[in-house]
Formats: C-alpha cells, sequence, structure tokens
C-alpha cells in the first residue's frame, strides 16, 4: 500500500511522508477525534492529506452510529470493531 513519495501540494519543495496524526472533525456539536489516523505529512510545512478511506470510514461510522450520544448508561462493546 505504499504510494510513492509525492510533492506536497502547498509548499512544492516538501514531500508527504506517511505519518500517523490525531484527525478530528466537528459533528453533531461534538468532537470525533481519532488518535492515530494515517496520514501524508509534508516535511517542510506540516501541511497534512489524510487517506480517502480514513475520510470515508469516520463519514460512514458517524452516518450509521446509533444515536446514542444522550445515553449516560455505560455500554460494553468490544474494541476490536474496527479492523481492517
Ligand atoms: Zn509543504
Amino acid at each position: 500500500m505504499n504510494k510513492p513519495e509525492e510533492i506536497c501540494p502547498r509548499c512544492f519543495i516538501g514531500v508527504l511522508r506517511f505519518d500517523l496524526q490525531a484527525y478530528a472533525l466537528v459533528w453533531q456539536q461534538q468532537i470525533i477525534a481519532i488518535p492515530d489516523a494515517p496520514c501524508y505529512t509534508c516535511d517542510i510545512c506540516s501541511y497534512r492529506e489524510y487517506e480517502d478511506d480514513l475520510v470515508n470510514w469516520v463519514h460512514e461510522l458517524i452516518g450509521t452510529a446509533p444515536n446514542d450520544a444522550d445515553d449516560p448508561r455505560p455500554r460494553n462493546q468490544p474494541k476490536s470493531h474496527h479492523k481492517a
């Protein structure tokens, strides 16, 4: 799955390198955060580009998630929900 190195589209000097960075988005006034999201980061200007797969997955996840954010009861969910 390794891409060839890509020149940064912002500074045109740096190279986008595979990295794991936090990814966060705001959804229904809540912040959804993924601590180690695969992305490509420019080594010069820190421009960051996330994998389309990740973005699609996140949107799929919140699109199909039951709306239980207001449910105060503890839930026992297997953590290994998402495996490649
Ligand atoms: Zn750059």
